[in-house]
């Protein structure tokens, strides 16, 4: 058995965190591979290191000297090195970076990627595993994407025999150049380095105990979401907050590789589990996988006697949208009329020429427009097939005086939504929340 671990900037800001990293890794043999970001914040006022270094770049760029910025960077890995107590020379790297820093010879890619090479270092130290650089086997194209075949073979010829230290985010072009994924891309290295060896779990360690079932915003102390496929969690990323980046993943979910989010400052804690799809379902009890939603939507609402008899009206409506570039994101209808779901904010770019140009092109008896509405999603793969889940999650919401501006649901059961004014929001996401969570 492997696991592929990768360690996030909060987990690497500091001596005291580096501890609990060797702690989790050497507590189980399979933790034979590790992959890091650079060191993120202690505080929040704190600065992250990549962000120290992009500006870093930005002083040479402009001829302004650097030093103060470049002395607060490796201050923060000497910190760590001498806390430690670990042997690595960085005084000699870190001098011959500066010197061509200075001499404008470091791109800024090579540069921000030093945040995670260092970190890979010292951490391969504290482990006592071999440091593996990126450059050795994340290899991209020359169109910028990722050189998958050439990737997984090198890194399976690299991370041979014992445990193994990798820094995140960059690789190497055709031609020798580092490059780096776009901000955060630290997840897609310990994807790859996953799929390359296919691990049995791909472990993403953060600060956080996994997805939460709702907005601990909205809801007190929501429950954890134990296991989601990666369809509920573009449902649930969909209305709400994005969760993954959808490139962090594809390597692990290419393969059918596991992905574990864990909490580096809750070690005990089993996080949650993403995958294609599982087998059994771990709690039978758990129809509802997560609650989501946003606000500020806008309902346009037409009616036009015999609408539904009159082919390609739809079609009709639609394109006077597709015109004006704005995206229909729900389309609840009846026999003669039909409400187009859109983002306020997309339809105040032109709501009045759009409006107009319905009123000439479909001229219908009645053109409203509803403001100020929320939608909310139950996601759930455990709805499908399930009668009764709608008939709850609606009378919940009607014994709390909440009032439901449209339904959808989706043929594959496995969302339902309902859009509610602005103002009931929270409180029919807490209703849901207090009628399914266990
Ligand atoms: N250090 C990089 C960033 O801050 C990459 C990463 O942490 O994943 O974006």
């Amino acid at each position: 058995m492997l696991k592929v671990t990768k360690f996030g900037g909060s987990s690497m800001a500091d001596a005291g965190q580096y501890r609990k990293v060797k702690e989790i890794v050497l507590s189980d043999p399979a933790r034979k591979v590790v992959v890091v970001s650079a060191a993120g914040k202690r505080y929040s006022a704190d600065h992250k290191i990549t962000d120290l270094l992009y500006l870093c770049h930005a002083h040479t760029q402009y001829g302004v000297d650097c030093s103060g910025v470049f002395n607060m960077i490796t201050s923060r890995y000497l910190e760590v090195r001498d806390k430690l107590k670990l042997n690595v020379d960085l005084e000699g790297e870190f001098a011959e970076l500066k010197a061509r820093l200075d001499a404008k010879k470091v791109s800024q890619d090579e540069l921000v990627s030093r945040g995670e090479y260092f970190s890979a270092k010292l951490i391969a130290a504290f482990l006592g595993y071999k440091f593996v650089d990126a450059t050795e086997w994340v290899k991209f194209n020359l169109d910028g994407s990722v050189d998958k075949r050439a990737t997984y073979e090198a890194f399976r010829r690299v991370a041979k025999g014992s445990g193994v230290v990798t820094p995140g985010f960059y690789g190497v072009m055709p031609n020798g150049a580092i490059k780096t994924f776009s901000r955060g891309g630290s997840d897609i290295t310990g994807a790859l380095a996953a799929a390359a060896l296919n691990a049995s779990v791909y472990e993403n360690w953060t600060d956080v105990s996994g997805l939460l079932m709702a907005d601990p915003r909205i809801v007190e102390n929501p429950q954890t979401i134990p296991e989601v496929t990666y369809d509920e969690l573009r449902e649930l990323s969909y209305s709400g907050a994005q969760v993954l980046h959808e490139d962090t993943i594809f390597p692990v979910r290419e393969k059918n590789i596991p992905l574990n989010i864990r909490n580096t400052n809750e070690p005990d804690h089993p996080g949650t589990i993403i995958q294609e799809k599982f087998l059994t379902s771990g709690d039978s009890e758990r129809f509802i996988t997560g609650i989501t939603g946003k606000k500020n939507f806008s309902i346009v609402h037409l009616s036009k006697r015999g609408l539904s008899n009159e082919v390609g009206l739809l079609r009709r409506i639609l394109s006077v949208y597709e015109r004006h570039q704005i995206s229909v994101v729900y389309v609840p209808n009846g026999i003669d009329n039909v409400s187009i779901v859109v983002e306020t904010d997309e339809l105040d770019r032109c709501r009045y020429a759009l409006l107009a140009d319905v009123q000439q092109d479909i001229r219908p008896d009645t053109l409203t427009v509803f403001d100020e509405i929320a939608v909310v999603a139950a996601v759930g793969r455990q709805m499908a097939n399930r009668p009764g889940i709608s008939g709850k999650i609606f009378a919940a919401l009607g014994k709390s005086d909440i009032n439901i501006r449209f339904i959808t649901q989706s043929p594959d059961e496995l969302n339902i939504i309902f859009g509610v004014e602005n103002k009931n929001f929270n409180k029919a996401i807490q209703v849901l929340y207090n009628s399914f969570a266990k």
